[in-house]
């Protein structure tokens, strides 16, 4: 428990978007060390259905996905998963999950996500109200404290954030903070995992043995004429 959670009741949640096609390793230590650096209760993962992100093509079936997660999380009691984007119609917006989650609870929330993604930021919906919601966690590579954009927030957001310095994050004017945090960065992303099991190559050591089973179970990511489980998300 938290020392939030003692003194005020509420608990201190990470929520952890991500298409996770399939979930990996990097995923899953990221959400590992952010748990413990900023000492939250819990992490709930939540799948995406149709990421306004990313090419619709390659993204498998929803309910293989939220299932690898699930099958990928089960031996941590701190880690939980949401199916509140894929009972959504429509595209996923982390506006809307955000609005979703601070409409129901009083805990503080913690919306996590990688560098790579904060980068385009920008073009996400309605992305000035998003620290409204909730404080903000950026996993970074190490040595990202150095980068411009650790030092310098993209044009459109600098104006409602105020640097504090001793505790190195960005002061949105709703109070909710903006981190960058350095974590162990693993160099492994869900389109490596697709390219080395449509090549026939090894995934041990990337993906947890448990979605390594499951994707071998149900044939996924097998560039194969016809296989029913490479079909595109159809929301
Ligand atoms: P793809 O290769 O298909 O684009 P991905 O590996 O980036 O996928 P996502 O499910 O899109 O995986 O990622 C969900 C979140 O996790 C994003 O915020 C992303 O920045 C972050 N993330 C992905 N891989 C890593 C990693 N190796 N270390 C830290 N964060 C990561």
């Amino acid at each position: 428990m938290s020392e939030e959670m003692k003194r005020t009741g509420k608990r201190r949640i990470g929520l952890f978007g991500g298409t996770f096609n399939p979930i990996h390793l990097g995923h899953l230590r990221g959400a590992e060390e952010i748990r413990e650096a900023f000492r939250l209760d819990g992490i709930i993962f939540i799948p995406s259905a149709i990421p306004p992100h990313k090419a619709m093509e390659e993204i498998i079936d929803a309910r293989h996905r939220l299932e690898m997660v699930r099958l990928a999380i089960a031996s941590n009691p701190y880690f939980s998963i949401s199916d509140i984007e894929l009972s959504r119609s429509g595209k996923s917006y982390t506006i809307d999950t955000l609005r979703h989650f601070r409409e129901r609870c009083a805990d503080s929330l913690f919306f996590i996500l990688g560098g790579d993604a904060f980068v385009e930021i920008e073009t996400w919906k309605d992305f000035q109200n998003l620290f409204t919601l909730c404080h903000f966690i950026v996993m970074a590579r190490p040595g990202f404290q150095k980068t411009p954009l650790a030092n310098r927030l993209p044009g459109a957001l600098s104006s409602a954030f105020q640097p504090d310095v001793e505790a190195m994050t960005w002061v949105h004017s709703s109070g909710h903070r903006l981190v960058f945090k350095e974590i162990s960065f693993l160099d492994i992303s869900s389109t490596k995992v697709r390219e080395l099991i449509e090549r026939g190559e090894s995934v041990r050591y990337l993906i947890p043995p448990e979605t390594e089973t499951y994707i071998h179970q149900h044939g996924l990511y097998r560039r194969r004429e016809g296989m029913g489980d490479f079909s595109a998300q159809k929301g």
